[in-house]
């Protein structure tokens, strides 16, 4: 029975309503508890900032798309080099880690749990044999639907309960958490070398569009009363002009009552799909209009996708549009196609603070968390590694508390970017309350893991915490924004499951994570007419076996099985 007993700690947790006050919190067996007994492990916090672990709802951590950009890159193996420990493998990578680095350095920073954005259902069985290779972290997977040949057939058939008896039976067969949407229909015309222009273009041989796709597997979603709502990357993405389609993809949902406490829909890394303008030559940022649109809306929730100068790994279901970057940049390429599910691509790029492009990419991320009033609708993510590998959250953290940070930044940015943005005019400066729900309580909302014991330090919660070596009221984080940075960079403590998992950012303890996933039941006959097509395709087009497809329970060791029913 292992106890714990952290006191004198300034306590922001957002979903219990706690806002710096200053307590003790006690631990026992893993679980956040009234008090502790006298025989338990005291730490004192000294005053010290003290958060609910971090968690990440968006970020690339494994897969195969995660493998290819290793293989790609062979230089990025050579950064962030650490060498072995009697307790840690070694550390190699920065924007693709090996899969150690991957656990550790969220750890570091106080991060105790992290979703993978993206499960190709025939790629799952490689994508979980990763996550159950890094360490100390929680994990869960979002399951790609969006292209797939299964929900495009039962949706131009009008079968809603087949599509939610093949959501309900890809959740199961990737073991996943939730229904990921990359580019709607995109990825089969990508199959043909051609794209979706639209919401309302049809799919070539399926005849339904990217709107039909989202609206139905948004009706799906919560008729199937899945703890998190369909989470979408929205068509004509990196193309200039494209806030339009974003503004409209958004009021697809308007009217879906969620099943659930949370938004209907969760739109990802809108940076990338925030483009005014027509070309590149006059690419502006139209983050006002998104912004405008959530501050008078309150059922949907989006994540940055913020931007960090340096390099980046591109990697993404949405084949067509790294084409379009390989070609822009003259960069690497790889293309992937997901038989009948997806496609994938991946380019290494470098964002340069002189191109004003990049610049108005970095300023479209902090706006829309800045002109967004409601904290709880834009969590903070880089899209690990889209935007910036994801060890940079505590600089983006600083830039969104401090404004003199921002202008530090500016100064290095190509002056065009300024006449394009709004960012500079901006003088908000978030806290650290903000600050706690942008990284983990909204995070926990958005993905419905409040319920499993995440994001909070409430009685019964996990006793994921992170003590970071900074007071907050003897602190400025707007002027003292790298004391700030420097401690969260390096977490004083974190806590995994009531366990000291890293001390000052060097891991103490490497226990396993667990990974949360969905199963759902479809008790009606589209269950029957869903097996018929499944059977069917499998016969005819899947280049495997349907018995050599499915995940298995061995390739999950620690899983939390949430249970749902389709109504
Ligand atoms: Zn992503």
């Amino acid at each position: 029975m292992s106890e714990m007993l952290i006191k004198n700690a300034t306590v922001y947790d957002p979903i219990n309503g706690v806002n710096g006050d200053l307590m003790d919190i006690a631990v026992k067996d893993g679980k956040i508890v009234d008090s502790a007994s006298g025989s338990a492990q005291v730490i004192d916090a000294g005053g010290r900032l003290v958060y609910p672990g971090g968690v990440d709802a968006h970020s690339h951590i494994a897969g195969s798309k995660v493998n290819i950009g290793r293989i790609m890159r062979p230089e990025d193996s050579r950064l962030g080099l650490k060498a072995r420990t009697k307790l840690t493998r070694a550390y190699t990578g920065y924007t693709v880690p090996n899969v150690y680095a991957m656990g550790y350095r969220y750890a570091e920073m106080g991060y105790t749990t992290a979703f993978e954005a993206a499960i190709p259902i025939l790629k799952a069985r490689h994508t979980h044999e990763e996550l159950e290779e890094i360490p100390i972290i929680d994990k869960g997977g979002l399951t790609l639907f969006g292209s797939n040949w299964m929900v495009m057939d039962a949706i131009r058939e009008n079968d809603q309960d087949r599509l939610a008896a093949y959501v309900a039976w890809g959740l199961l067969a990737s073991r996943g958490w939730g229904v990921k949407i990359v580019n709607p229909g995109g990825g089969e015309a990508w199959g043909f070398g051609k794209n979706v222009s639209g919401l309302d273009d049809p799919v070539p041989n399926f005849e339904v569009t990217p709107r039909q796709i989202i609206r139905n597997l948004a009706e799906v979603n919560e008729k199937m009363n899945l703890p998190h709502s369909i989470h979408l990357h929205c068509n004509n993405l990196g193309k200039p002009g494209n806030y339009e389609t974003t503004l409209a993809s958004f009021d697809i949902c308007k009217d879906i009552k969620a099943s659930r406490d949370r938004q209907s829909l969760h739109v990802t890394h809108v940076q990338f799909n925030s483009w005014g303008g027509n070309h590149w030559g006059d690419m502006e940022s139209k983050s006002d209009a998104i912004a405008d649109y959530l501050n008078k809306n309150d059922f949907l929730t989006i994540d940055m996708g913020q931007l960090v100068f340096g390099s980046a790994t591109t990697m993404t279901a949405d084949g067509p549009v790294q084409y379009a970057n390989a070609r822009l940049l003259k960069a690497r390429w790889s293309n992937g196609d997901v038989e009948l599910e997806d496609t994938s691509g991946v380019t290494p790029l470098e964002y340069h603070p002189q191109s004003y492009i990049h610049g108005i990419m970095w300023a479209i991320g902090l706006e829309l968390a800045l002109l967004t009033k409601d904290p709880w609708q834009v969590l903070m993510t880089t899209d690990h590694p889209n935007g910036g590998p994801y060890v940079n959250y505590p600089m983006v953290m600083t830039m969104l508390m401090s404004k003199k940070r921002r202008e530090k930044e500016m100064a290095k940015i190509a002056e065009k970017t300024f006449e394009r943005t709004s960012i500079a005019g901006i003088d908000r400066e978030l806290d650290w309350y903000d600050i706690a729900i942008k990284t983990r309580a909204a995070h926990a909302k958005v993905l419905g893991i409040i319920e499993q014991g995440k994001g909070h330090l409430g009685v019964g919660a996990d006793a994921d915490i992170a003590i970071y070596d900074i007071k907050p009221d003897e602190t400025d984080a707007t002027v003292e924004f790298d004391k700030v940075e420097a401690a969260f960079r390096r977490s004083a403590y974190t806590i995994k499951g009531g366990e000291v998992v890293a001390r000052d950012g060097e891991i103490t303890a490497t226990p396993m994570g667990r990974t949360f996933w969905v199963r759902t039941k479809v008790d009606n006959d589209g269950y029957g007419r869903m097996m018929d097509d499944l059977k069917l395709k499998f016969k005819n087009y899947y280049s495997v076996n349907m018995a050599n497809y499915m995940v298995q329970d061995e390739y999950v060791e620690r899983p939390v099985v949430v249970d749902t029913e389709y109504k």
